[in-house]
């Protein structure tokens, strides 16, 4: 039996990411931080299908908050086996309206929280002598976004840790990999309108903005496959190649 936990779990792509893994038979603890009614909701819904899921409230942007899930997982199933850091917060622009605080809160939930997580986790799969994380970040990440400086950052620090800690991770059996979406649906898009959705959907060779389905089968592949670590996979349509 494998053990996952998934942060920021109850909606999006987090939620899709879970649905997946708790439907291959995979222990999942599902981490949310405000969103306690939806964690509820995911976690009635699979019950109705035979599936039990844990739900687990902490703020990733705290390493004492990470320390109890941690804890938590490790005192009912004795292993993780798979960390998928998905939790991320994104904010819309210009750089020269980023105050320090804004910077401050997009490195903390967005880079601090794979930092914790990972380093919090990665104890107990050196123990085990094997282990898979995967981090969300973003095609910003990538190719930097306009109006998304502090988000570009954020996400390419996750990228640059994604692929330093797979050297340093290899030779103890744990893979580590970076998820780098392009555009998704979901409350994190709300803010675009439909003409502008419909113009990104035009820059997009499979001309189709992605469901969190999408990213979710990326993972699925990436949690099975064995010989690849320290990899940057971007379900983008196109977008960017
Ligand atoms: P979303 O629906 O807004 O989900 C973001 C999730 O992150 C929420 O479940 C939220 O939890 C959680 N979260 C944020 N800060 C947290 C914290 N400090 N502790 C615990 N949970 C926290 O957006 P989404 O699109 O699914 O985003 C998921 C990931 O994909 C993010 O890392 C995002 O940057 C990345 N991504 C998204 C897109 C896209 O187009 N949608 C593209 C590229 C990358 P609560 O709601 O419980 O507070």
């Amino acid at each position: 039996m494998k053990v996952a936990i998934v942060t920021g779990a109850a909606k999006g792509i987090g939620r899709a990411i879970t649905i997946m893994l708790a439907k291959k038979g995979i222990k999942v603890v599902a981490n949310y931080k405000n969103s306690q009614k939806q964690a509820v909701e995911l976690q009635e819904q699979l019950k109705k299908d035979g599936i039990d899921i844990d739900i687990f409230k902490a703020d990733v942007s705290h390493r004492e908050e990470v320390k109890k899930l941690i804890e938590y997982t490790i005192k009912k199933y004795n292993k993780i086996d798979i960390v998928i850091n998905n939790a991320g917060i994104s904010q819309y622009q210009l750089f020269t309206e980023i105050t320090d605080e804004d910077w401050e809160k997009m490195m903390a939930n967005n880079v601090n929280s794979v930092f914790y997580m990972s380093q919090e986790t990665v104890k107990y799969m050196l123990q085990e002598h094997q282990g898979c994380i995967i981090n969300i970040s973003s095609i910003w990440g990538i190719t930097g976004g306009s109006c998304e400086v502090a988000y570009s950052a954020a996400k390419s620090a996750i990228d640059g840790m994604t692929k330093a800690l797979a050297k340093e991770l290899g030779p103890s059996g744990i893979r580590v990999n970076s998820v780098a979406p392009g555009m998704i649906m979901t409350d994190m898009n709300q803010g675009f309108s439909k003409e502008e959705l419909e113009e990104i959907k035009n820059n997009i060779p499979l001309e189709k903005i992605g469901r969190p389905e999408d990213v979710a089968k990326c993972i699925e592949w990436l949690i099975e496959d064995e010989y690849t670590t320290g990899q940057i996979i971007s379900p983008n349509g196109g977008w960017v190649i």
